[in-house]
């Protein structure tokens, strides 16, 4: 096919293929040599500038894009009351979608029992817990001492919090914050385009970074006795991702659940190439916005927390390391500490931001808490990375899909747009559809 006619979304699925077949080959090539030249030239050099170029380029554009684009959402609310309620709604959908995912996890991995034909004996465990972040103390820093810092550190709630209490404020002084307003727009446009030219770059940008890493993975690690616990998480998370969500996204808005489906591919694959849904922000809000028709005003607020508290996915491979470690180590596990593991994981997930990697450090939280050995997470590590990535596609389309069913109950989200296969694929429309409180319902 005429690489031309190809859209966007098909040059990152053959970014992606051609990314994790050519790391494979180096794999197999280097073979273990770390002095090997190819690892230091094209492993090490060229696919890691490239990568990096990219990842970075996207996350420096989160923290201006919540900001701003919050802000708007924010002031442009008629009656900030809503954003209450929306608020609310948004809290409920993703506790109770983080809810559901561990039960299923819980659920299928005490059926399929990962761990209970593996022997562990002789490995190395390392594994050295670091401190989650207690829910008390995540409540009290939601307010930003100083909200330049915040904004330095990249602290989602609080720049969100920020951002809320500025829009706010400059929907209450009248005309000076509709001045402020009309510039807010003009920037977000900006950043907007800038998201949209890193779309075009995202296929070598996606092809870097998974050759990189399948170089420095091989698919080893994937059998043996870890095999099962891998399938079994990733599994549960095409489930999740493929089942669950176009179920629960069609019995609560009616909309077509494959439509769904199909605008959020691309996004996954960027998801699952960078492994951070919050460096993923840019492109979610962008698909959200654009592709699936949700007002800017729920979609600003909706995305960015959902990057920072839902995290579904995280949630599933947390239920089945539970049990997977628990058969391994032959402790039974009550009815009441799988409660206990559905609340703490549900509880971790709102306070840690989703980067790379962060499920693990949650996963002592949970060890702790039903008092399973938290070293034994140094067992799981070595499948962690490709688990991790398809969990982060997971957990992004969790916050896509709230966002749409809340945009849909709160009648700010075009289905026309929604319905159009086409929607936001062609850059000309980056200067519609966004802000506009358009509503067909
Ligand atoms: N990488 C995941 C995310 O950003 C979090 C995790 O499970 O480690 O959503």
């Amino acid at each position: 096919m005429h690489l031309k006619k190809l859209g966007l979304t098909g040059k990152i699925v053959i970014g992606m293929l051609a990314g994790i077949i050519f790391g494979l080959i180096l794999n197999s090539l280097i073979a273990g040599d770390t002095e090997s030249w190819l690892k230091f030239v094209i492993v090490d050099g060229i696919l890691r500038v490239v990568g990096e170029f990219f990842i970075t380029s996207l996350m420096m554009l989160v923290v201006p894009l919540v900001f701003v684009s919050l802000v708007i959402g924010t002031c442009s609310m008629s009656d900030p009351s809503k954003l209450g309620r929306i608020g609310g709604k948004a809290v409920v959908l993703y506790i109770a979608t983080t809810g559901i995912a561990i039960s299923i996890a819980l659920t299928i991995a005490s059926l399929v029992k990962p761990g209970s034909g593996a022997s562990m004996a002789g490995q190395e465990v390392n594994f050295e817990a670091q401190q989650a972040p207690s829910f008390v103390d995540v409540l009290i820093g939601m307010v930003p001492r100083n909200p330049i810092n915040a904004m330095a550190e990249g602290n989602m709630l609080q720049i969100i919090v920020f951002a809320l209490l500025f829009g706010i404020a400059m929907a209450l002084i009248g005309k000076p914050g509709e001045r402020l307003k009309t510039f807010f727009e003009d920037v977000n446009e900006v950043i907007m385009k800038l998201v949209m030219i890193l779309m075009h770059v995202a296929p070598y940008g996606v092809f870097a970074l998974l050759a990189r890493t399948f170089a420095d993975l091989g698919l080893g690690d994937l059998l043996g006795d870890l095999a099962v616990y891998f399938v079994t998480v990733l599994a549960i998370l095409l489930i999740h991702g493929f089942i669950v969500y176009p179920i629960i996204l069609s019995s609560l808005t009616r909309l077509n659940p494959l439509i769904f489906i199909k605008k959020m591919f691309s996004n996954q694959i960027f998801a699952f190439s960078i492994s951070s849904s919050n460096a993923a922000i840019p492109v979610t809000l962008r698909t959200t916005t654009k592709r699936l028709g949700v007002d800017n005003k729920i979609a600003s607020f909706t995305v960015p927390l959902g990057a920072t508290i839902n995290m579904d996915g995280t949630a599933i491979m947390q239920g089945v390391a539970t049990v997977f470690i628990a058969q391994l180590y032959g402790i039974d596990l009550s009815m009441q500490q799988y409660l206990m593991v559905i609340l703490t994981a549900t509880l971790a997930s709102i306070g840690t931001a989703g980067v790379p990697g962060v499920g693990l450090i949650m996963l002592a939280m949970v060890f702790q808490q039903v008092g399973l050995p938290v070293e034994a997470i140094g067992l799981i590590i070595g499948v962690d990375r490709l688990l991790d990535m398809t969990r982060t596609a997971v957990n992004i389309t969790g916050d896509a899909m709230v966002s749409t069913i809340i945009g849909k109950s709160e009648q700010q989200l075009d289905e026309d747009v929604f319905n159009d296969p086409s929607a936001g694929l062609n850059p000309a429309q980056n200067n519609q559809q966004s802000d506009t409180s358009s509503t067909s319902t």
